[in-house]
């Protein structure tokens, strides 16, 4: 049966991207070798890391005042990374609280300096994008939260900023048109939009670093990752191979104008089935609702176990919620195929017909 997964991450992938990986990891290249045994300074392994950066760079259209690198640690090393080589001893930031990975990034900037949080959702369990508040201009930078994963919104402007910006985009990434030149700092965990999980990818604006006056560890500093091409230590080979093929595949869709379109596509028909169906409510206020991940509860809960039994039929999986949330959560990345939200919604329908 096939499986449609709507998992918020790690998540589906195209089919091609698992059937060349799987080739690569028996015989890489025709090398006689696999992609597991080589090392990440051969020049065909360096090849991979070079092409993935470079198609970061064309796919979205990277200005030359950025450079892009891949380190691991996923996202939440990024919430380190980004106070140490961004805030000044004795410095100062703002972030936008407006979940739980914005919490977690705010968690670890406040050991390094004084954050203020300019704005939270926190007081309806994050269900909106806070729009009224202005960045101050006497902080290092403004730190927010593109896509937030767990309660389904996502932000769709941002705000003025005299200071240099810096933003999470783990779970929207390529996922649509983004002008780069506006941000500082971009940062995304890969096990979404990107490839499988094991790196994150940053996009830096070399103009910005190095005006702390800390002592970075080497590792958490972006510059050496961009002096060294990405690869200062070991880096993991497979999972950046992941990232080029699916990177690869998202350029033949027509890059990310072209995916944007369809993941248009996909939001409305399960955002208007939401809408329509009277079994169903949507958690996200409408304007900031999510295009990457809906978020929507049962209005009677005596019926999840007979509506979990129609979508796990239907042989969809991963569709439970989070648990600060409830109810579920269906996350459509860039290879969720507009087909898989058809069944969703067919099942919602025939739930409704059923039950209604
Ligand atoms: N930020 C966002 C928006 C996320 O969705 C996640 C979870 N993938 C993280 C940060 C944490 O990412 P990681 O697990 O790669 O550290």
């Amino acid at each position: 049966m096939k499986i449609h997964n709507f998992s918020a991450g790690p998540c589906i992938l195209p089919d091609e991207v698992f059937q060349k990986m799987s080739e690569a990891v028996l015989n890489f290249n025709n090398s006689g070798s696999s992609i597991m045994e080589i090392s990440h300074r051969r020049a065909d392994a360096q090849e991979v890391m070079d092409t993935s950066i470079q198609l970061v760079k064309e796919l979205l259209q990277v200005p030359d005042t950025h450079e892009v690198i891949f380190t691991q640690g996923g996202a939440s090393l990024q919430f380190v990374m980004v106070p140490f080589n961004m805030m000044k001893v004795n410095g100062s930031a703002a972030y936008l609280e407006t979940g739980a990975w914005a919490k977690g990034a705010i968690k670890e900037a406040k050991k390094l300096g004084n954050v203020e949080i300019i704005a939270s959702s926190a007081d309806q369990n994050f269900n909106y994008i806070p729009k009224d508040y202005t960045v101050p201009s006497n902080v290092d930078y403004f730190h927010c939260t593109s896509n937030n994963t767990i309660f389904g919104t996502q932000m769709k402007s941002f705000p003025e900023s005299s200071v240099p910006v810096v933003c999470d985009m783990s779970s929207d990434i390529l996922s649509k048109p983004l002008d780069v030149s506006k941000f500082d700092v971009i940062y995304a965990g890969a096990q979404k939009n990107m490839g499988p999980a094991g790196s994150v990818m940053a996009i830096v604006n070399k103009e910005v670093l190095g005006k702390t006056g800390r002592d970075i560890p080497s590792y958490l500093d972006y510059q050496i990752h961009i002096n060294k091409g990405s690869a200062f230590n070991t880096w993991p080979v497979l999972a950046i191979y992941g990232v080029m093929l699916n990177l690869q595949w998202l350029k033949n869709q027509g890059g990310v104008a072209g995916i944007s379109k369809i993941n248009q596509e996909k939001a409305e028909l399960l955002y208007s089935e939401i809408d329509r169906n009277g079994l169903f409510t949507g958690t996200a206020v409408v304007e900031d609702r999510s295009e990457m991940n809906a978020t929507f509860v049962l209005n009677n809960e005596d019926l999840k176990s007979e509506f979990d039994k129609m979508w796990k039929e239907a042989g969809i999986s991963s569709l439970n919620g989070h648990r600060d949330v409830g109810g579920y959560r269906a996350s459509m990345y860039n290879a969720l195929p507009l087909e898989s939200v058809q069944v969703l919604v067919d099942v919602m329908k025939a739930f409704e017909q059923k039950f209604g």
